[in-house]
């Protein structure tokens, strides 16, 4: 009997999931499931040897379901969702898919910073309702993304993207990160800031760092108020590196001028969040990698990581605290 390889279905386009079960059938039985606790799906998890997962929470108390479990491949770069410490002890790996998607994120960011910085989210508005109105009062001017300073808060694969794009548009960039990257400071002009300092002097921040405990809530009504009142914060990694309420004020009384936002502390964001009422936030539904490339390059990084383990090897990209270690089962 094959192996069973139980992917996630939530949040994946059918031609992923075609991909997964085309590029694994000759070596594992691929099943489909949408991680609900059911009793089905525990049923499922009993002689699962890989799960492909998504932003499904895989915790202790999952893991004790699936005996056989050799691999918990996700499909994406932040693994947050995931009890790297319990799969470790059990020694079950974790993959995740860094580097492919970085372009896309960034291509997002850029595409958010843009939208605030020239009003598009209006501009159409205004086209579809009352441009050819007479009398109507001018919109506010934009503001140029050209001699702005950028603060780009986490340097790794995305926050490196996102600054090689702004160097185009020829904005300031600085960055705060708990690594200094000299070769990077070289390569891109780029300043190294302390994390006030960044709030306080940039025109753009942008967050680029994986939610963790030292980063939740990273940014709550203390920096805000740090921020000028003409600086827009983007938010391309995970929610809760933000505390959502002090934003919403923030934005409400302007505080800052506004917010680009992919990520949400709960996702979907729901519908009567605050921030669906605030002009001066745009807001995307976490789809920094959703393109049909990035998405495929993503699905294919997951199968080769899937494709090892269930042949006895390790993975291709374990998650960075399980670099170099070998499980025996
Ligand atoms: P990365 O590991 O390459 O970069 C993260 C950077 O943050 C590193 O340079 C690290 O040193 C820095 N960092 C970590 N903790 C820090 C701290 N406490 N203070 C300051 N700096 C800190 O990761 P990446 O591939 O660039 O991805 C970043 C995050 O983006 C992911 O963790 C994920 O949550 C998010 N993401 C979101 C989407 C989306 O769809 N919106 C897609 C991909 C990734």
């Amino acid at each position: 009997m094959k192996p069973k390889v139980l992917t996630s279905t939530s949040r994946v386009n059918p031609e992923i999931l075609d991909l997964y079960e085309t590029s694994l059938k000759d070596m594992a039985d691929v099943r489909f499931s949408s991680f609900q606790m059911t009793d089905e799906f525990l049923k499922e998890l009993r002689d699962a040897e890989a799960l492909v997962v998504t932003l499904e929470s895989i915790g202790e108390e999952m893991i004790k379901h699936a005996p056989k479990l050799k691999i918990v491949a996700r499909y994406g770069v932040g693994y947050d969702n995931i009890d790297i410490e319990a799969c470790t002890k059990r020694e079950i790996y974790v993959s995740y898919t860094p580097g492919v998607l970085s372009k896309a994120v960034a291509e997002l960011t850029m595409g958010l910073m843009l939208c605030l910085s020239r009003g598009l989210i209006r501009a159409d508005k205004r086209v579809r309702t009352e441009w050819n109105k007479p009398n109507v009062a001018q919109p506010p001017f934009g503001t140029d993304l050209v001699g702005k300073t950028l603060g780009i808060i986490g340097l790794g694969r995305i926050g490196y993207e996102v600054a090689r794009r702004a160097k185009a548009f020829e904005m300031n960039l600085v960055y705060y990160d708990q690594v200094r990257r000299e070769d990077l400071e070289k390569e891109l002009g780029i300043k190294y800031m302390g994390f006030d300092e960044l709030l306080r002097d940039s025109d753009f921040v942008t967050l680029h760092i994986p939610l963790i405990p030292e980063t939740s809530f990273l940014i709550g009504e203390r920096e805000l108020r740090l921020m000028k009142k003409t600086a827009y914060l983007i938010n391309t990694s995970r929610g809760a590196v933000i505390d959502e309420k002090a934003l919403c004020k923030a934005l409400q009384e302007s505080w800052i001028a506004g917010a680009g936002l992919d990520v949400f502390t709960k996702e979907p964001l729901p519908l009567e969040s605050p921030l669906t009422k605030l002009e001066n936030a745009v807001l995307t539904p976490h789809i920094g990698t959703y393109t049909s490339e990035t998405r495929r390059a993503m699905a294919l990084s997951v199968i080769e990581n899937v494709r090892k383990v269930l042949s006895g090897k390790t993975p291709l990209t374990p998650v960075p605290e399980q670099r170099g270690k070998t499980f025996r089962k």
